[in-house]
């Protein structure tokens, strides 16, 4: 029998990578006498990131020397502290600033927090890039700021939460409902008053919601993406929950689980933000010829 293969509505790339990625392109297109550094990873995409280094755009931890031209620096979707705008413009470089818009919220928020007198919880993984920036951009305007990636991390600074009156909440742009709950549900308890804004974009819930809701009528989920990217990651987490699941990079990963997939009728498929959609069309041809 032929296999039903669903693929989510709102698979690949968001609109806060899409305008990272298509500006990039053109402002080179644009700029072709001029150097163009990302720093960090523009998306969490080895394909994407090989592409952009074919059109001659840099990948960089730390920008160089700019020598004698104004050349360009590119602050990707996850944003920056503040000091590294001011680095970049301290070295010569024209700063294009692509954090996303949602992404600029959370940091307004959480500085609005900070300046309200209130100890920010920061829910979200500590080492990336988008909490680094909202916690640098935070402790411009006060020093109160916690991080922690989930209610247990949370735990080991109950002493410190308690001796403040006052909790703000926000939360990292691709986590987990389930997760910001868990917080909120610890926090309530022992705290006097709490302030908490459900920060996640609206891109990750729309992807979420329907990506589980695909996974109820499927035998087998695969989730296409990069094993960096923390909204992919969290979709296949919340997915494994549901249903058999999935996650590969690209098309050539499937045929490390060839039973899986040909013992299952019903196949739903579900992309991360970062993930283009040449890689999902890849991995949609090859399930057709199971
Ligand atoms: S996942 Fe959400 S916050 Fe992150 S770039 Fe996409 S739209 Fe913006």
């Amino acid at each position: 029998m032929k296999k039903n293969i669903k693929l989510a509505k709102h698979a690949g790339f968001c609109y806060g990578v899409k305008r990272a990625v298509e500006t990039t392109k053109k402002l080179k297109a644009e700029n072709k006498d001029k150097e163009i550094f990302v720093l960090g990873e523009l998306i969490h995409n080895s394909h994407v990131i090989n592409e952009l280094s074919a059109l001659g755009i840099h990948t960089v931890d730390e920008l160089p020397e700019n020598k004698g031209c104004e050349n360009i620096c590119v602050i990707r979707s996850h944003g920056a502290a503040p000091e590294v705008f001011e680095n970049a413009k301290q070295k010569g470089y024209e700063v294009v600033d692509l954090t996303c818009f949602d992404v600029k919220k959370v940091q307004q928020k959480a500085i609005e927090l900070v300046q309200e007198g209130f100890l920010l919880i920061i829910v979200g993984k500590p080492e990336h890039p988008e909490v680094c920036a909202i916690k640098a951009n935070a402790q411009t305007h006060g020093e109160k700021v916690l991080v922690a990636p989930d209610v247990d991390s949370l735990k080991a600074f109950e002493e410190e939460i308690k001796k403040h009156k006052k909790i703000g909440v926000v939360v990292q742009t691709t986590q987990r409902i389930e997760n910001l709950k868990n917080v909120v549900d610890y926090l309530l308890p022992i705290a006097k008053e709490i302030k908490v804004f459900n920060t996640i974009c609206a891109s990750t819930s729309l992807r979420q919601n329907e990506a589980k809701n695909l996974a109820q009528e499927s035998d087998l989920m695969i989730v296409v993406g990069s094993k960096k990217s923390a909204n992919t990651t969290h979709l296949a987490e919340i997915l494994s929950g549901i249903t058999k699941t999935i996650h590969i990079e690209t098309d050539e990963e499937l045929s490390n689980y060839d039973e899986l997939i040909k013992n299952a009728q019903n196949i739903g498929v579900t992309a991360g933000a970062s993930t283009p959609d040449a890689i999902i069309e890849n991995v949609i041809n090859k399930l057709n010829n199971y």
